[in-house]
């Protein structure tokens, strides 16, 4: 997510390149102020991205893995054509996010989105880096109880644990949360992509929760969830005006549509924390910060939501389940269910469920919890 609050001005400049090879791919512009070199890059599909320094991004703020932009490369989807439908995987320890038949743990497996190994539904494992302080620590504790406490969502504590599994030697896939001081883009990666991904939270990211409002925070999480934008919806010219004179090149990147292998749930939302609002003062986005980039199709603002909104909820509550974290491999239900309309389940149903989930057995074995605190 881009910064929305006060930003300073970056002297930039556009120039062309022709043909310039870069891992075969072809930059054909670039932009450069004094703090990053950015360049729009077309892929063999024609897809564009923007590359700055190492990394290649895709809609502003969501990192390509390496996988994911291979893929996109080759095939213009971010990994390839998804077949089956859209569900819940049930087989990964909740806690380890490896499948728990471990015959299996070198299959290729389509857990959800995008058919990788580590696009998965249950809980969140993520540390908190070394260079956080306790404060910044606090505000990223609020954003995930928040979300705890809205979705199906679980995140688990593994800060300081050990980042392989001791028998077999894969890495857990987890979330590494980061400061990177005063930047105007926080970042995340699109789903779990294996190993260790960060999340790098600027120090707007803070400034923002520090008056209570932990939008961007979530928002970064959301992308590691598998979300993308809002913006990016493909009905959205049924909803949005926007105004592509007031967009930069980078800037009109953040409204490319997503077509394929991806899930919406509900019409277009105004509210969703994974929505731009309509003004933004990046002046890498849009070329007078005075007007708005896009508008309601009534011309009225749109104001990014600083939490997720029912429909953010929906898509969450559909494809998790809240576990609890256990060090055996019985998936228990937190008390709280919610079904892919954010109803929260019945006592009975919740049991039921959680039978289920375990060959028949309702009740979780006596002294399985782990310590989970954040
Ligand atoms: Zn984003």
């Amino acid at each position: 997510m881009k910064k929305i609050g006060f930003y300073s001005l970056l002297l930039s400049c556009v120039f062309l390149f022709s043909c310039q090879e870069d891992e075969g791919l072809v930059a054909v512009s670039q932009n450069s102020n004094d703090s990053a070199l950015e360049s729009i890059v077309i892929l063999k599909s024609g897809v564009e991205v923007e590359k700055r320094g190492e990394n290649y991004f895709f809609g502003g703020d969501m990192i390509l893995s390496p996988e994911q932009l291979r893929s996109l490369d080759e095939t213009g989807a971010i990994a390839g054509d998804v077949t089956g439908d859209l569900e819940r995987d049930l087989s990964l320890n909740p806690v380890t996010n490896l499948p728990i038949n471990v015959d299996n743990l070198l299959q290729t497996r389509n857990l959800g989105i995008y058919p990788t190994s580590y696009n998965l539904w249950a809980m969140v494992r993520f540390v908190y880096d070394g260079n956080l302080t306790s404060t910044q620590k606090g505000y990223i504790k609020q954003a995930l109880l928040e979300l705890q406490s809205k979705t199906n969502l679980r995140f688990y504590n593994a800060t300081g644990e050990p980042t392989k599994d001791p028998v077999y030697g894969f890495d857990y896939p987890y979330v590494n949360f980061k400061s990177i001081g005063d930047s105007d883009v926080s970042t995340s990666y699109v789903g779990r992509i294996g190993g260790k991904q960060d999340i790098s939270l600027a120090d707007f990211a803070f400034r923002d929760a520090s008056y209570g409002d932990y939008g961007v925070i979530i928002h970064e999480i959301c992308h590691a969830v598998g979300m993308l934008h809002e913006q990016s919806r493909p009905d959205r010219d049924d909803y949005v005006n926007i105004d592509w004179n007031n967009l930069t090149s980078s800037g009109k990147k953040q409204f490319d549509k997503q077509t394929t292998n991806y899930h919406y749930r509900g019409n277009y939302d105004y509210n969703s924390v994974m929505g731009y609002g309509s003004k933004t003062t990046s002046l890498s986005i849009v070329i007078d910060k005075s007007k708005p980039m896009y508008t309601k199709k009534d011309g009225s603002l749109i104001y990014q939501g600083s939490t997720v909104s029912n429909l953010d909820r929906m898509w969450i509550n559909y494809l998790y389940l809240p576990y609890v974290a256990r060090s055996d491999v019985y998936r228990e239900l937190d008390a709280i269910v919610y079904d892919g309309d954010n109803r929260i389940l019945t006592e009975q149903e919740r049991l039921q469920l959680q039978a289920q989930l375990n060959n028949g057995n309702p009740n979780p074995p006596a002294g399985g919890r782990i310590p989970n605190e954040f």
